[in-house]
C-alpha cells in the first residue's frame, strides 16, 4: 500500500495517507470540498478509502465514510472486500463496525476463493472470527445458506476455515469453529495434501494444541489423505515428535468431548467451562504417560509444575463422593445431586456414542439414577458470596486435588472413576450423592 501511494497526485496522495494515519479532520475536510473524493480508490490494487481504514484500523474514518453511506462491500482488485482486510490484520472494531454496517460474510475473493472468515481462522484472529460467526449467526446467511454451512465454508481449493487454523497453527480458533460445528473430519480437495483433514494439517503444523483440540473434537486418527498417510506419518516426516506420539494410532485414546449428548449441546458457559478444563486435563494427564512411555520430555510449557503453589483447602462436606478426590462444581438437574467436573465427564465419555451406531443410551444420575435433563454449575452453600466468580472458584478449588494425584497415575485414577461410576450405577448407588444445600431433606451430613 505504501508504494502504491507513492505514484499518485499530491491531492490524492493527501487523502489515502491521511485514512491511513487516522487524521479524521483532514479527511472530513477534504471530502466535504470534494465529494467525490470518496470513490477514489489507489491506482494499481483499487483499494477504497474503506479499505485504507479497515486494513489500518482506523475505526474513527470508518464510521465516517459508512455514515456518508459509502457501500460496506466495495471490493478492491483481488475482490477483497474491507471487512476481509479487517479480519485479516485483526482489527476487531472495524469488523464489527462493518458487520453492524451491513457487509457480506459471503464475499469471496480472487485471489483464493476465501471469505472473511477464512481470512480470520488463517491469520489467528479469534475475536474477529467469532464476531462474523456471530454476525452469520443472525443475519440471512444463516437462513439462506445455513448457519453449519457457512461455518464449513470451502475456498477454492477445498479449505474450510477449520482446515486453515488448524494448518497455520491457530489453537484457539481451531477450538472456536470446532464449537461452532465445524466438521473435524472434512477433506480438503488440493490444499495441503489433496484429501488433507484438519488433523493432517495440524500435523503438518506441528502445533500440539490444535492436535489436543481436534483429538479432543473426536478426529479420527485413522483417516487418509489420498496419498494414503494418516496424521501420524506426516507429523513424522516433519519432524514434530510430540504431535506424533499422541498421533500414533497405537497411543491410548484421548477422551472425546460428548457434544452429541443434548445436555452437553445446552450447557451454560459457566458449566461448560468447568467440563472443558476437566476434559483437557485429563487427556494432558493421558499424554504425559504417553511421552513417558515413548521416552519423550515435555517441555516446561506442556508441565503443569508450579500449579500446585497456592492450594486451597477445600471444604471436606464439598468433595465428591464418587472419587473423594475433587470438589464437587457440577450440579446434576432435576434431581439436584452435586458431583465433581472430572467424574461428570466421564460418566458422559464413558458412554461416548460410536458414530457407526445409531442407538445412544444418554448416562443417567449416578446416584439416583434419574435422567439428566440439565447439567449446571454447583451452588457451593448458603454462607458463600453470592457474587463469586465461577471462575476463580473452580480453578482455585479444581487446583486442590492435583497435590494429591501423581501425574503418572492420573490416568488410572480417571479410569479407577469410571469403573467406580459404573459400579455405582450397578448397585443402585444410591444415598451417596450429595445434595444442594437448598434441599435440606435430602442433604447427608458428613
Ligand atoms: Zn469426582
Ligand atoms: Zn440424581
Amino acid at each position: 500500500m505504501g508504494q502504491e501511494l507513492s505514484c499518485l497526485s499530491s491531492h490524492e496522495h493527501d487523502l489515502f495517507s491521511a485514512v491511513q494515519h487516522g487524521d479524521t479532520e483532514t479527511v472530513r475536510t477534504m471530502v466535504e470540498r470534494d465529494s467525490a473524493l470518496l470513490h477514489q480508490t489507489t491506482p494499481y490494487d483499487r483499494q477504497s478509502l474503506l479499505h485504507i481504514a479497515a486494513a489500518n484500523g482506523q475505526i474513527g474514518i470508518l464510521s465516517m465514510l459508512l455514515d456518508q453511506s459509502l457501500y460496506p462491500d466495495l471490493l478492491n482488485r483481488r475482490r477483497q472486500t474491507p471487512l476481509m482486510l479487517a479480519a485479516m490484520r485483526g482489527k476487531i472494531f472495524c469488523v464489527k463496525k462493518l458487520l453492524d454496517a451491513g457487509a457480506n460474510v459471503l464475499k469471496f475473493d480472487s485471489l483464493n476463493g476465501r471469505t472473511c472468515l477464512h481470512y480470520a481462522a488463517y491469520h489467528g484472529h479469534a475475536d474477529c472470527l467469532q464476531a462474523i460467526l456471530s454476525s452469520a449467526k443472525s443475519s440471512h446467511v444463516a437462513a439462506s445458506w445455513g448457519y453449519a454451512r457457512f461455518v464449513n465454508v470451502r475456498d477454492g481449493r477445498g479449505a474450510t476455515p477449520l482446515h486453515l487454523a488448524a494448518r497455520q497453527r491457530r489453537p484457539d480458533c481451531v477450538h472456536i469453529l470446532l464449537d461452532s460445528g465445524a466438521l473435524v473430519c472434512a477433506s480438503t480437495d488440493e490444499y495441503g495434501h489433496p484429501g488433507s483433514t484438519p488433523l493432517h494439517l495440524a500435523a503438518r503444523g506441528g502445533s500440539l494444541d490444535c492436535v489436543r483440540e481436534l483429538l479432543a473434537w473426536g478426529a479420527d486418527r485413522l483417516q487418509r489423505d489420498n496419498s494414503g498417510r494418516i496424521p501420524y506419518s506426516v507429523a513424522m516426516t516433519h519432524m514434530h515428535k510430540v504431535c506424533a506420539a499422541l498421533l500414533d494410532p497405537s497411543s491410548t485414546e484421548p477422551l472425546v468431548w460428548p457434544s452429541p449428548l443434548k445436555f452437553i449441546s445446552e450447557l451454560n458457559q459457566d458449566a461448560k467451562v468447568l467440563l472443558e478444563r476437566a476434559l483437557m486435563q485429563a487427556n494432558k494427564e493421558r499424554e504425559s504417560r504417553i511421552l513417558e512411555g515413548k521416552a519423550i520430555s515435555v517441555s516446561p510449557s506442556h508441565s503443569e509444575a508450579g500449579e500446585d503453589s497456592d492450594i486451597l483447602e477445600a471444604n471436606d462436606s464439598n468433595l465428591c463422593t464418587i472419587c473423594f478426590e475433587q470438589v464437587c462444581t457440577i450440579q446434576v438437574q432435576n434431581c439436584s445431586h452435586q458431583l465433581c467436573a472430572h467424574c461428570t465427564l466421564s460418566l458422559c465419555c464413558h458412554n461416548k456414542p460410536n458414530p457407526n451406531t445409531a442407538s445412544l443410551t444418554p448416562p443417567v444420575c449416578p446416584f439416583c439414577r434419574g435422567p439428566i435433563a440439565r447439567l449446571t454449575v454447583a451452588e457451593f452453600g448458603r454462607s458463600n458470596d453470592p457474587d463469586h466468580d465461577v471462575n476463580d472458584i473452580s480453578s482455585s478449588k479444581l487446583r486442590r486435588t492435583r497435590r494429591s494425584r501423581n501425574l503418572s497415575e492420573g490416568s488410572c485414577s480417571f479410569r479407577g472413576l469410571s469403573s467406580s461410576v459404573g459400579s455405582l450405577g450397578k448397585h443402585g448407588g444410591f444415598g451417596s450423592g450429595r445434595i444442594a444445600v437448598d434441599d435440606d431433606d435430602l442433604t447427608e451430613k458428613p
